[in-house]
């Protein structure tokens, strides 16, 4: 199996990409906050909850984090792998994550960063939320916020995975195409 995640600030271009990986190596796409508005636009108490924290910029507790990604992976046990996509966002999350993947006999394959730096992607998501709608897109101080969350909770994680020789980084700044090359040819190594 081939276990990715897909790592990088918010606007990094982590949900676009994960589109297209998941087309070329079969693998199921997980993105945590996709995960959170499916549940939010429901209206189910998780959703509510979840809302509460996304609408300050600010991260969803672990625990219920941690649950709600269990479910999604134990829901489709016979896949190829996975892309974590805005998740593991805290080393509690990914200690989870590695300890979920070991009861399986599965592990991380590579974490793979999408650089970007903080003006572009401020500018990226007040784009993006001028179409999207999306609340925590459209606050100048909440995408700063976020961008702050990620910068102190967030890239530990890179450290983390990086101890374990799995991280890898590309530039994020680009045609989609080029960005597209740039990851695979990370992925075809690590195969
Ligand atoms: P972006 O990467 O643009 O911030 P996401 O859709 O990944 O967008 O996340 C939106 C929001 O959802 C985050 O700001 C956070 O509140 C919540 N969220 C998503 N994933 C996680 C996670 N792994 N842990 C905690 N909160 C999360």
């Amino acid at each position: 199996m081939l276990n990715l995640i897909l790592f990088g600030p918010p606007g990094s271009g982590k949900g676009t990409q994960a589109e297209s990986l998941v087309k070329k190596y079969g693998l199921l796409h997980i993105s945590t906050g996709d995960l959170f508005r499916y549940e939010m636009s429901n209206d189910t108490p998780l959703g509510l909850e979840a809302k509460s924290f996304m609408a300050k910029g600010e991260l969803v507790p672990d625990s219920i984090t941690i649950g709600m990604l269990k479910n999604k992976v134990d829901a489709f046990p016979d896949v190829n792998g996975y892309i974590f996509d805005g998740f593991p966002r805290t080393i509690v999350q990914a200690e989870a994550l590695d300890n979920l993947l070991a009861e399986k006999d599965q592990s991380i394959s590579g974490l793979l960063e999408l650089k970007v730096d903080e003006e572009e992607i401020v500018q990226r998501i007040k784009k993006r939320g001028a179409v999207s709608g999306r609340a925590d897109d459209n606050d100048e101080n909440i995408i700063r916020n976020r961008i702050q969350v990620y910068q102190s909770e967030t890239t530990p994680v890179y450290d983390y995975y990086d101890k374990k020789g799995l991280s890898h980084s590309v530039e994020g700044v680009g045609s989609i195409e080029e960005i597209f090359g740039s990851l695979t040819q990370k992925i075809d190594s690590l195969l």
